[in-house]
């Protein structure tokens, strides 16, 4: 047993000057690692014997701290996804912040649970979620909850659109009939499929609607199929706009689709988990007009606000709504008019979570620290850093921009003439994976029109240049020496 059997046994550190000091050399090489990140690899695979020490049983008795410390900076941090560095453009990641860091390390200090109760965080979290009605310029009326990230989000704001006009109470009868259909581009996130299937309508309740070649959504066969649903018994109820579709950044016609919503009496939904927070970017500011027309807007703050993982949100135009699809309060929530149990408005009546971590916190201490305005000119340089690397693909005969630039997504391949399609995907394949594997640089793929490509999806605070010249200079050399 541990030296003290005789001292009262809890879960503080039983060395309080020992433990402090750990910690301290933490933050030392906490700070170390993210200064600098470019000296070590993006990504590499973990050996056997690193994979082996995660096949251990559970501890059953103490060891001292220093020892798990040890263990992390063996097996742990030389083997991470690679996000935090500037050279990292896969899916769509964000940074993290060192203030953001912060906020994290407070919320699990004083640890609240944000499902309810009158106290500090609640604040936090509601000023947090107002400033974010002020980014999409919704109204203070509106409702607002943090949550996990898009797919949490889309799925809040979804169900809110369901019950509001599924016209009849579907949230105590369930569904009378399985004729309720939404709508979005076949580019739509498959966050949005899950969360409709969730809602009972299965795969079929939602609509994917041909694009254009800018594979933004085609507004005439969207109305076109509405009206054709309709004559066939069913019941539109919702369309999702994409403002920055994962593939290539695409940008749906806010306006267009708002118009419709308004003439059909849809739910007019925004998905902009990568886009709605470019509404800090005076460059793509203009190209989201219309958010502010919207019913429901879900976004992401670890993505291009670089909050530590995991922080989406959801707001939701109709307050009353948005609360009456999530409110159930049992004796055991019942509040009171004074103490802890009192205020309005719980987080926990408008999401199915009760208990919520802290998670408004490191939001709020970054947009403090930082202000708006520098995220939003981040926001803008990597979207120029985007048009630099798509002029040095335009710029060499043997690269192909395979789509247009949207927000800050790039999609080409290596390409030098006479190649057939099965042997440039089967090469730019090949090449992305030796980036990878040489550490040179970790972008994305994704499948454009049966055509394999490299996509960047340039959404890093740290990331220069001179990044994409390596970048380029790398895929030549790999696709010569391929090709
Ligand atoms: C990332 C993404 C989502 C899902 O968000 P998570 O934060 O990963 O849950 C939804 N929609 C779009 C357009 C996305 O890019």
């Amino acid at each position: 047993m541990s030296k003290d059997t005789d001292s009262f046994e809890t879960l503080d550190p039983q060395d309080w000057e020992q433990s402090k000091a750990l910690m301290h050399q933490m933050v030392e090489d906490a700070f170390d690692y993210v200064k600098n990140i470019r000296e070590r690899k993006i990504w590499q695979e973990m050996p056997d014997d690193v994979l082996k020490t995660f096949e251990s049983q559970i501890p059953q008795q103490p060891s001292d701290a220093e020892s798990v410390y040890q263990d992390l900076q063996k097996n742990v941090l030389p083997y991470p996804m690679g996000n935090v560095h500037p050279r990292f453009w896969a899916w769509y990641m964000g940074n993290g912040t060192i203030s953001g860091v912060m906020g994290d390390f407070w919320a699990s200090i004083i640890n609240p649970n944000l499902g309810g109760g009158n106290h500090a965080g609640h604040k936090v979290e509601e000023q947090v979620v107002n400033w974010i009605k002020d980014i999409v310029e919704f109204p203070k009326s509106s409702s607002g909850l943090l949550v996990s990230g898009g797919s949490m989000a889309n799925y809040a704001a979804l169900a809110v659109a369901r019950n509001v006009k599924a016209g009849y109470d579907i949230r105590t009868e369930g569904l009378r009939e399985n004729n309720l259909v939404f709508y979005a581009s076949t580019e739509v996130h498959s966050c949005n499929t899950k969360a409709v299937e969730l809602l009972g309508l299965g795969t079929k309740g939602l609509k994917k609607i041909a694009i254009n070649k800018d594979y933004t959504i085609n507004i005439d066969a969207l109305k076109k199929q509405i009206t054709e649903d309709k004559a066939n018994g069913l019941q539109p109820i919702c369309v999702i706009a994409t403002s920055g579709t994962v593939n290539t950044g695409a940008i749906d016609d806010l306006n267009a689709i708002a118009d419709i919503c308004e003439k059909e009496n849809l739910w007019f939904h925004v998905d902009g988990a990568i886009g709605a927070i470019a509404m800090l970017s005076d460059t793509l500011k203009p190209q989201l007009k219309g958010i502010e027309r919207a019913d429901s807007v879900a976004l992401d703050l670890h993505k291009w606000l670089h909050m530590p993982f995991e922080a989406g949100c959801v707001i939701i135009k109709d307050n009353e709504s948005h609360k009456k699809t999530f409110s159930l309060i049992p004796e055991y929530l019942e509040k009171n008019t004074r103490g802890l149990a009192s205020g309005e408005n719980w987080f926990s009546e408008y999401g199915l979570q009760l208990s919520r971590r802290f998670r408004a916190l490191k939001i709020w201490m970054s947009l403090k620290e930082h202000g708006s305005q520098r995220f939003g000119r981040m926001i803008t340089r990597n979207v120029e850093q985007a048009y630099y690397l798509g002029d040095l693909v335009k710029n060499h005969k043997d690269l192909e921009l395979l789509a247009p630039i949207g927000m800050d997504i790039a999609c080409f391949r290596y390409n030098p003439r006479g190649k057939t399609l099965e042997e440039l995907n089967a090469i730019n394949k090949e090449i992305k994976l030796q980036l990878e594997e040489q550490a040179i640089a970790l972008p994305g793929y994704t499948t454009l029109d049966g055509a394999y490509c490299i996509r960047c999806a340039i959404s890093s605070h740290r990331v220069t240049n001179e990044d994409f010249d390596v970048l380029v200079e790398n895929v030549l050399r790999l696709g010569n020496e391929l090709g």
